[in-house]
């Protein structure tokens, strides 16, 4: 039997029993796939041999893979798989090194704005299964933070931070998870541990002469980067943030002379080997950060809107919609459970949104941004200027409110709006489910206004079937949109490909990406062709076959997705 052959060599632990069979059938995605067992490997000779183990048994003709596992928060199916789970939050769940330094944090192509510039800052080096949160109280020690955390930075871990490519709500001014790993630890398919970081020069020169799996990936990845360069260039997506395919563009920085293979890993969903530990970039906390929260109630100026908050160069713009605050004021009740406070005086915050409500004197869409910086009196003077520039711009556009913070107490109810949104409609009273499925599409901010009345028209026509909202990430436009829905109905699991591909053509006629921070997984991985084009996918096929001639990681995910496959494994009931 494959346990007792896997026991005989693992230091670690196999399970195969009902109860974390079942735990291991799902993440907090719409599908349910069994696992045939969970492997729990305690150091790193355990994945090294666990992968030596798949590879001989593929060789053999058997049908074994490895998906790796962290927190399992991921919203796409990512690490769920029929085969064998390898699951990092037991014993791979040490901090190496938290290390302040004070160094220039600018970091080259960096999307956002430069607030990120000559920061002072550190490092830290941790394994995948390290949950964010420990990793937050560690770092914060140092009086440090690691600026791409993801809303999930409650329940995630490191190694999902790192595969996903996960970004979060300071992504605005810090760039995502791709532009902060430095280096990453991997075992591959080889059955060795590899450490990969940015090689450059006499480095890299050296790297390409080796006769051994490194070399030879190295060589295999830089020819076909150089052959396709034009196609590649050509398929970036034209948006600041996004999880989709592998990002091929950012791994050969021909003028720098940088071959940097962390730029393939990073984001891709355990496809290409087993993270055992990853180094990653910090930057430091700000002493003061004050909020200021704009009431939109036309669409139309959003685009131009964002520009101007930009000038004021925010830590993070988030937004819901006015059917948000719906839910919220309908489950008032759970908001509250997650405030921290006097309940009494915390239900009397509400009483604005509830007349809101009532009188159906919603705004379309609810703007909150946060400017940080160490020197309070400033930083009060920057979020006044704000509040001065939006009124003067809401004067000659119409419909526009500001009000600025004093508090964090103040600050509370709508970081709760905002950050509770899913967890709201995950616990809802409806009878229906959360369905994440066109959750985390992304189109320049400036197309707000045209595209996200749009996407509004295309569910509207479903509103029968399904209760949704949208929050988000206005300032890279970024949208999350998690619809409730009877998954039990067959009719309405089927309106799941059809509604994804009304929204995905929409979000292609606009040059977006189908993802910006969720990733592929079982969800997307289908609708790789469409936004790339077949050319690059079948690059995106070669890649996987450089890394992973066998097919022993993640199968399905990233290449080779099955849209049947996946319609089939969503649960009938979340
Ligand atoms: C309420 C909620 C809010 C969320 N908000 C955000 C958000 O703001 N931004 C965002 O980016 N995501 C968000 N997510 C999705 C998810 O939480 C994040 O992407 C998170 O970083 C995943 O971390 P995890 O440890 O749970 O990963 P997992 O779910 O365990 O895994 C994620 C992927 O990484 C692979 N993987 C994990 N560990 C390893 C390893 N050691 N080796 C190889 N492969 C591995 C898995 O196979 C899988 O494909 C949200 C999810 C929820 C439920």
């Amino acid at each position: 039997m494959l346990v007792d052959e896997l026991k005989s060599f693992l230091h670690g632990d196999v399970a195969v029993d009902d109860a974390t069979l079942a735990k291991f059938s799902r993440d907090y995605s719409l599908f349910k796939v069994r696992p045939q067992m969970v492997v729990f490997p305690k150091d790193v000779d355990d994945v090294k041999n666990l992968v030596k183990f798949a590879a001989k048994k593929k060789a053999e003709g058997e049908d074994v893979s490895l998906t790796g596992r962290s927190a399992g928060t991921d919203m796409t199916g990512g690490p769920l798989s029929q085969s064998i789970i390898v699951s990092f939050t037991k014993y791979f769940n040490h901090i190496h090194e938290i290390k302040e330094e004070a160094r220039d944090q600018k970091r080259p192509g960096m999307a956002g704005t430069d607030a990120a510039a000559s920061l002072e800052a550190g490092e830290a080096k941790a394994e995948p299964g390290v949950y964010y949160r420990d990793f937050e109280k560690e770092a914060a020690k140092h009086g440090l933070l690691y600026p791409s955390y993801p809303a999930s930075k409650d329940l995630c871990a490191i190694g999902g931070i790192v595969n996903n490519n996960s970004g979060g709500e300071k992504t605005l001014a810090y760039g995502k998870t791709e532009d902060w790993v430095r280096a990453v630890k991997i075992v591959m398919s080889d059955g060795e541990e590899h450490t990969l970081w940015p090689w450059r020069g006499e480095e890299l020169e050296r790297k390409l002469e080796e006769k051994n799996f490194e070399g030879e990936i190295t060589r295999k990845l830089k020819a076909l980067i150089e052959e396709n360069w034009d196609v590649i260039q050509k398929a970036k997506p034209d948006v600041s943030k996004n999880s989709a395919g592998y990002y091929l563009w950012n791994v050969w920085d021909k003028e720098k002379g940088i071959f940097d293979l962390t730029k393939l890993i990073v984001g891709s969903q355990g496809t290409l080997g087993m993270l055992t530990e990853a180094k990653f970039g910090l930057v430091k906390i700000k002493k003061h950060s004050r909020m200021a929260v704009i009431f939109l109630n036309d669409l139309k100026w959003a685009g131009d809107l964002v520009e101007e908050v930009l000038k004021f160069h925010p830590e993070s713009i988030e937004s819901y919609d006015d059917k948000t605050v719906e839910v919220a004021v309908k489950l008032w009740r759970q908001v509250l459970k997650s405030m921290k406070g006097n309940a009494i005086k915390l239900g009397f915050q509400f009483l604005p949104e509830m007349w809101m409500v009532a009188t159906g004197g919603m705004p379309k869409m609810i703007l909150l941004v946060e400017l940080a910086g160490d020197d309070e009196a400033q930083l009060i003077k920057r979020l006044d200027q704000l509040k001065r520039d939006i009124e003067f711009f809401g004067a000659s556009h119409g419909g526009i409110k500001v009000r600025t913070l004093k508090n964090e107490e103040d600050e509370q109810k709508y970081w709760t709006i905002r950050r509770q949104s899913f967890a709201l409609l995950h616990n809802n009273t409806t009878g229906k489910d959360t369905a994440p499925f066109i959750d985390d599409f992304v189109v320049k901010p400036e197309y707000m206004p045209e595209f996200l009345p749009k996407v509004n028209a295309i569910l509207d026509k479903y509103k029968n079937d399904l209760i949704y909202t949208i929050a988000g990430h206005p300032g890279n436009g970024n949208f999350h949109i998690i619809p409730l829905m009877n998954l039990k109905d067959p009719r309405v699991r089927a309106l799941i490909p059809k509604i994804s591909e009304e929204v995905y053509r929409l979000v292609f006629q606009y040059h977006g990406s189908i993802t910006g921070e969720h990733n592929d997984g079982l969800i997307r991985t289908p609708y790789l062709e469409e936004m790339y084009g077949k050319k690059m996918v079948e690059l995106f096929a070669e890649v996987k076959k450089i890394f992973d001639p066998l097919g022993i990681f993640n199968p399905g995910k990233k290449v080779g997705g099955d849209l049947k496959y996946s319609v089939e494994h969503i649960a009938a009931t979340q």
